[in-house]
């Protein structure tokens, strides 16, 4: 994907923008050029960093600090992005986290907290831009779409995790989320995709990658034999977001070197 689709005079928000995927995204859709609004709920130093990143190339972005799953720190968020941009044209949903442990030993508060965070911040942040995507409309020289929508899953939305119940039942919960608003929103002319990334090198899983026998292991569940990069989200966000993609809506493009491809039954069963 070396040709960059065009989101020129479109504005975004892209949630947990200050670290990992949500800043591979911002990144790629201001190089896209689109404005950016790079939220972080505690970071504001790598807000900053990724705003001074898109401005040194000649991009557009601000920061905003918000707790997507606090529904006022939301409305104060769009309020902000609409006092500086006007509207927002594509919002993608990636602020997340996890909070692991045996099913047994999880804790009611770090199930609320996975729950909350990576499932009802994208209620939240969802429902704000549907209401000013469906105020506002399409406006033809901009993009086919009245709005775009991005919600970030997991190859955990179809393949079970134990150790990581709360973050695969957010994840699956985003499957059937993302499914429902598309199919409520797509007579107003507003897309709605998913995309489930498998194992993208950032802090989440820093783990999993960061000695060479943890790389091994995690590998031997990749066919395409390497870990993805925060960047190749980037290019799919981008292209997801153009009208490129106009005719996408209401399903999840996984991205993951053949994660979900079962690779344990590649020379067994
Ligand atoms: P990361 O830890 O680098 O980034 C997570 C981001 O979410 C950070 O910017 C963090 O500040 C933000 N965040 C956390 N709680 C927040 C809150 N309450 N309000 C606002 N922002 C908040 O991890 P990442 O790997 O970049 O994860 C980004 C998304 O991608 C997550 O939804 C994650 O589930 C998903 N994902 C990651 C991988 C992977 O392999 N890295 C795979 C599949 C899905």
């Amino acid at each position: 994907m070396n040709q960059i689709p065009s989101l020129k005079d479109q504005s975004a928000l892209v949630t947990g923008a200050d670290s990992g995927i949500g800043k591979g995204v911002a990144l790629a859709l201001a190089a896209a050029g689109a404005k950016v609004v790079i939220n972080y709920a505690h970071n504001q130093a790598a807000a900053d960093d990724v705003v001074a990143q898109i401005t040194a190339s000649g991009g557009e972005a601000f920061a905003v600090q918000a707790d997507v799953s606090h529904e006022d720190d939301v409305k104060a968020m769009f309020a902000q992005m609409f006092a500086r941009y006007g509207t927002i044209d594509i919002l993608v949903n990636n602020a997340g986290l996890q909070k692991d442990s045996k099913f047994i030993d999880m804790s009611l508060a770090d199930w609320n907290t996975v729950i909350s965070i990576n499932l009802t911040g994208q209620f939240l942040c969802s429902r704000e831009a549907a209401k000013e995507f469906i105020r506002r409309g399409v406006v033809e020289d901009r993009s086919m779409a009245a709005g775009k929508i991005i919600c970030m899953s997991s190859v955990h939305e179809v393949i079970p995790w134990a150790g990581h119940v709360n973050y695969a039942a957010s994840k699956g919960g985003i499957s059937m989320f993302m499914k429902s608003i598309a199919q409520e929103l797509a007579p107003h002319k507003i897309r709605v995709v998913g995309i489930g990334p498998g194992a993208i090198q950032t802090p989440i899983n820093k783990s999993a990658w960061d000695t060479p026998e943890a790389l091994d292991k995690l590998l031997t569940l990749i066919p395409y034999n390497r870990i993805g990069k925060p960047a190749d989200i980037g290019q799919l966000a981008a292209w997801l977001a153009s009208d490129q993609a106009d005719y996408i809506t209401g399903t999840t493009i996984f991205m993951d070197g053949g994660m979900t491809l079962y690779p344990g039954f590649a020379d067994n069963g």
